[in-house]
């Protein structure tokens, strides 16, 4: 297995090849290679991005990485208009492969299907420390569930920066492998999505939540939803909210109308104001 893209090791041959070209590279420094050779010698280094297509819930997306781990993820469509985004959002050229390293697909597929421990490594270095947490933290939101742009900035806290979370996922540049279609407003609405509304309503749907039951629960005022017999309130897509039958289902407009019925917050999904 090819351990580059999954775990923190890396190829010391091929480290020392890469400082070598750069120590080359920073000696003639005045002599410029022609544009079509920088890329070729940078992949070569491990130092440059490449991309291929490959399946997702929401249809083929195209998946650049490199040394580091992945670095971009959208959907797939015209080679010249992704290579011309990747550039303009990295500075760097993505070159295009046919597939993805065998070892990568499959990561990238066990991800997919929900296995936390798929290890996927992920290249952030472009983001900023407040956005890289705010991704880290999306992406302990559990597969099928949802979370609001509020909770998420309370856990990382920052409890008054939701807007400025939902900047940042709106700026993630690996959606679905960092699941930003689990956080949605706060209001429980769900719009808000780098590729759109649809794909949104697709990704959580192909992940067994219900996008018309959160849409319904969030024009009818019910943020989150106790048990009678436990008296603890949750998220409504919690797996502890899920078990709860309806006979013992109260619902909550909000944390305060809860705690004020002396319902305690659940532990797993930690709700909150
Ligand atoms: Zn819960």
């Amino acid at each position: 297995m090819d351990t580059r893209y999954t775990n923190g090791r890396m190829d010391s041959a091929e480290d020392a090849a890469s400082e070598a070209l750069i120590r080359e590279l920073s000696r003639h420094r005045a002599v410029r290679a022609p544009a079509s050779v920088l890329p070729v010698v940078l992949a070569g280094a491990g130092l440059a991005d490449a991309y291929a297509p490959t399946d997702s819930p929401i249809g083929p997306v195209f998946v650049a990485y490199n040394r580091e781990g992945i670095s971009f993820v959208r959907l797939a469509g015209d080679h010249d208009a992704f290579e011309s985004s990747f550039r303009s959002r990295f500075g760097r050229p993505a070159r295009n492969l046919e597939r993805l390293p065998r070892d990568l697909a499959l990561a990238i597929e066990r991800q997919l299907a929900g296995d936390v421990r798929a290890g996927l490594r992920l290249d952030l270095r472009e983001l900023s420390e407040f956005e890289r947490a705010v991704l880290s933290k999306a992406r302990e939101v559990p597969r099928g569930e949802v979370r609001t742009y509020s909770w998420l900035a309370r856990e990382i806290g920052r409890p008054r920066a939701a807007r400025a979370v939902g900047a940042a996922l709106g700026n993630n540049p690996i959606p679905l492998l960092v699941p930003c279609h689990r956080v949605i407003r706060s209001d429980g609405h769900l719009n808000g999505y780098v590729f759109g509304g649809e794909a949104k309503r697709r990704a959580l749907e192909a992940e067994g939540a219900d996008p018309d039951e959160l849409e319904r629960l969030a024009r009818s005022g019910v943020r989150f939803v106790g048990s009678d017999t436990t008296r603890i309130y949750c998220f409504p897509t919690c797996r502890n909210a899920r078990r709860i039958s309806e006979r013992h289902l109260v619902p909550f407009a909000s944390a305060l109308e809860a705690a004020a019925s002396g319902y305690r917050p659940c532990r797993v999904c930690r709700p909150a104001v």
